[in-house]
């Protein structure tokens, strides 16, 4: 298919009953109603006065409104704006002013019907969406993107599932983390479109309901966050709970702990599971870790996927470590709005993508870091990330935080913020543990102990700048 429209059409003509969205708890939809009804929505916001190009901010809860506002935009030639349901009043107004959005579907207003309309001029690169990043490092950015961007980032996604697994219309995935990102929307709710399957949605994150969705849906493919997966894994109603019917379980956004992989694949015994690399800036999925790596390289986010080029801009003497940089139909052209970030972000046609990546004898890629959070010791560069993944390994510690703390003689030292796991920490217990994993210039001189959950996102992302300006480092 060459746009979102085409995509939806062939399963509309060749299995118009076949179950298309779920929304626990709410209606269903087959994919005939979905894009009758999404017609009508396209009618409603022509006649609203929508013409292509323009922007609509969708910010239904997820569910099926928020299906329909999507198909219903992209069926109009609109430009769907996803909006964080969970923003401040002043984030809404800011996306909503950056966005220049015209049509408001607001959380509670009744979808536009009309009479039925589908844009028919419409062309692969045509811009269909703008996805904010989640603004771990600052502001989020508008990412514009194009129908092929999003059929690539489709196809993409579906070639790293069949590694393992036949893919096809008896695809069908539960959605449990947020729509307005591109993990659910499009390594989700687009792959299920893509393949004639159901996107069976959550409307709110609810552990126990994620629980029992899994047989009640027989959902073959999950996709979460670490965060929610160690919840879920904790969840009472999740040890009675049958999993016998999904195949894969995917994570990504945000990094690992081995752990976790190794209690993933003791709890769906029968599953598969599968790390996904990927960035708003890339429509989602740029690499991926196949099953049998899963294990014994756990840190690693694997392979570039088929439609994609990554490259490595060195940060040291190290070729085999910097900056990673990607190029391919999946990545955007640049931000909206934002000539500045777009320049220094896209050089010679790559996107720089702030993440620092090493690249192993067998061409995976390890994320070292974000480029922002490394810290500089006196020279000697240490990865946040790589410290976080000791921490987290060590006694007593449920959740970390790494952190540089501006010295005068060192430029910055290393700082850690630790959460305890259920007795207080013993933090010389700690570092004697960090001693026999990290090299010395790498052990935390400062340590401090958090009394509340560290700052996360709805992805799960760590948020450093939060945490950064509430810690207090006291004495090292
Ligand atoms: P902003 O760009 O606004 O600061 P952000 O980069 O967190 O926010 P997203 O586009 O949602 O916004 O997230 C992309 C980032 O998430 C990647 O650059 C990477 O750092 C991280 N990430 C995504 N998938 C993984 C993964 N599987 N493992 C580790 N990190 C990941
Ligand atoms: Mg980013």
């Amino acid at each position: 298919p060459a746009t979102l429209v085409d995509l939806l059409r062939v399963h509309v003509e060749a299995r118009p009953a076949a179950e298309a969205i779920v929304e626990v708890g709410g209606e269903r939809l087959t994919y005939l109603q979905l894009w009758q009804r999404a017609a009508r929505v396209a009618g409603g916001l022509r006649a609203a006065g929508l013409r292509g190009g323009d922007r609509v901010a969708v910010r239904h809860p997820a569910g099926v409104n928020w299906a329909l506002a999507f198909w219903g935009t992209v069926l109009a030639g609109g430009i769907v704006v996803a909006v964080n349901t969970r923003s401040t009043p002043p984030e809404i107004e800011y996306v909503l002013g950056d966005a220049g959005v015209t049509l408001d579907l607001a959380a509670d207003s009744p979808l536009p019907d009309g009479d039925p309309f589908v844009a028919d001029t419409l062309r692969g690169t045509d811009v269909v969406a703008l996805f904010y990043t989640s603004g771990t490092t600052g502001k989020p950015k508008g990412v514009p993107t194009t129908h092929e961007a999003f059929v690539t980032s489709a196809e993409n996604m579906v070639r790293a599932l069949e590694v393992n697994q036949d893919i096809g219309p008896q695809l069908r995935t539960l959605i449990s983390v947020p729509l307005f990102h591109v993990t659910a929307c499009n390594a989700q709710f687009l792959v299920a479109a893509y393949v004639g399957g159901t996107a069976v949605i959550l409307p709110v994150l609810d552990l126990a309901k994620l629980a029992e969705t899994l047989a009640a849906e027989q959902i073959s493919f999950l996709v979460s966050v670490p965060a929610v997966y160690a919840l879920l894994l904790r969840h009472p109603r999740f040890a009675a709970a049958d999993v016998s019917s999904v195949d894969i379980v995917a994570y990504g956004g945000a990094p690992i702990a081995p752990s976790l992989v190794q209690a993933l694949r003791t709890a769906f015994p029968a599953a598969t599971v599968l790390n996904g690399y990927g960035m708003t800036e890339t429509a989602a999925l740029m690499s991926a870790l196949p099953d049998h790596d899963a294990l014994d390289h756990a840190d690693s986010v694997g392979y570039a996927v088929p439609s994609v080029d990554l490259g490595i801009i060195p940060i040291g003497a190290d070729a085999t470590v910097g900056e990673l940089v990607v190029r391919g139909a999946n990545v955007t052209a640049g931000y909206w709005n934002r000539p500045d970030a777009t320049d220094t972000t896209i050089v010679d046609g790559w996107l720089r993508t702030g993440d620092v990546v090493r690249v192993d004898e067998a061409g995976r890629v390890h994320i070292v870091d974000r480029i922002k959070d490394i810290i500089n010791r006196g020279g000697e560069n240490v990865s946040s990330v790589e410290v976080e993944a000791v921490l987290l390994a060590a006694p007593g510690v449920a959740d970390a935080a790494v952190l540089a703390v501006p010295d005068d003689v060192m430029g910055e030292k290393v700082g850690a913020v630790l959460v305890a796991a259920d007795a207080p920490i013993d933090v010389d217990a700690v570092l004697d543990h960090c001693r026999t994993k990290l090299a010395d210039f790498k052990i935390p001189q400062f340590v401090t102990v958090a009394t509340e959950a560290l700052p996360r996102n709805a992805g799960g992302k760590l948020l450093k700048n939060d945490l950064r300006r509430r810690v207090q480092w006291g004495a090292p």
